[in-house]
């Protein structure tokens, strides 16, 4: 019964010194616990992990027991294995800590690329009536497309793997790049603030099991792209003709004009709003308008 009692004591004396120290302390090693294991759960690191808290097990164990010859080991294979995990997973990581640099709204307003510039709206307008023409031509004649629209995500690194063009947003332009047989025909066309950046870009490919066999890799790279970064991906099947959205990794397939349109209007256009504040420091961290209200829904269809 004493030591009964002399346990409670010391809990309550523990939680009457518990801090709000204690409390931030607590929940930022909870939330990276939680980021490293949903990291673990959806790249295909997660085999690793699970290869390493089995050594660090072995390793717990080999101390207990003073087993010197496996401890040494042991270290060895776990200082190894850790810098070649950063470097086996170095893309995996560098998106991780992309996503956490773009999760915050804060972060979004603060270093938010998109430009307030009032001509800006006038210029995706035009871009996304233009897109949608093409989009209708281009499945009437079976010629298969991919249209990257970049919003907060700068693609630079993308962009760089095709042939830099300075363009206009016409469906002609777009009817010709895309022609079968033309030298840029192959892979994506990158539009930034209403123009056409670059044509014959490699995207990076989804790896999304559930996608049905009929799509093949201009889908996966359309639905890989809106996986990796905040861009809307139009495709145009060249098999079916079929107009599909991807965006936050998600495919939207089998859409007309209509329902193109105003989808594009919805994500790519900024809001009014945008031209009429002033972008201060306060509008851009409390007020309406910026990368924010774009980047943050995610479509369920
Ligand atoms: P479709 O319905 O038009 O046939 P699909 O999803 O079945 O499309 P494929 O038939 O494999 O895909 O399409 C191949 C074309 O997709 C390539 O010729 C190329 O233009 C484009 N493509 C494939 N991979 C990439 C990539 N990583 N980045 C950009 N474009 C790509
Ligand atoms: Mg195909």
């Amino acid at each position: 019964m004493l030591v009964f009692s002399t346990f409670l004591d010391q809990i309550i004396s523990n939680l009457r010194a518990f801090g709000l120290r204690d409390l931030i302390d607590i929940a930022v090693v909870a939330v990276a616990m939680y980021q490293l294991f949903l990291f673990a759960r959806q790249s295909r690191a997660g085999q690793l992990v699970r290869g390493l808290l089995l050594l660090f097990v072995f390793y717990a164990l080999a101390n207990l027991l003073e087993l010197r010859t496996v401890r040494w080991v042991l270290t060895n294979v776990l200082q190894i294995g850790f810098i070649a995990a950063i470097v086996i997973f170095q893309p995996e990581l560098r998106r991780t800590l992309e996503r956490i640099g773009q999760s915050t709204n804060l972060t979004k307003r603060l270093f938010s690329t998109r430009k307030q510039d009032p001509t800006l709206r006038g210029a995706w307008q035009s871009a996304v009536v233009a897109i949608c023409d093409a989009a209708e031509q281009l499945s009437d004649t079976r010629t298969g497309a991919l249209m990257v629209l970049e919003r907060g995500n700068n693609l630079d690194e993308i962009i760089r793997t095709g042939t830099p063009l300075s363009a206009d947003v016409i469906p002609e332009m777009l009817g010709t790049i895309f022609y079968e047989g033309t030298p840029l025909h192959d892979g994506a066309v990158i539009i930034r603030d209403g123009r056409i950046v670059s044509a014959g870009c490699v995207l990076p490919l989804s790896n999304n099991l559930e996608m049905g066999k009929d799509m093949g890799t201009r889908h996966r790279a359309g639905l890989g792209m809106s996986e990796n970064s905040d861009a809307i991906v139009v495709v145009v099947s060249e098999e079916t003709g079929i107009i599909s959205l991807a965006k936050n990794g998600v495919l939207i397939r089998r859409l007309d004009r209509q329902n193109l349109f105003n989808l594009l209007q919805e994500e790519v256009i900024p809001p009014e709003s945008a031209e009429e504040q002033p972008p201060t420091l306060w509008n851009r961290l409390f007020g309406k308008g910026g990368a924010g209200k774009h980047a943050a829904e995610k479509t369920t269809r």
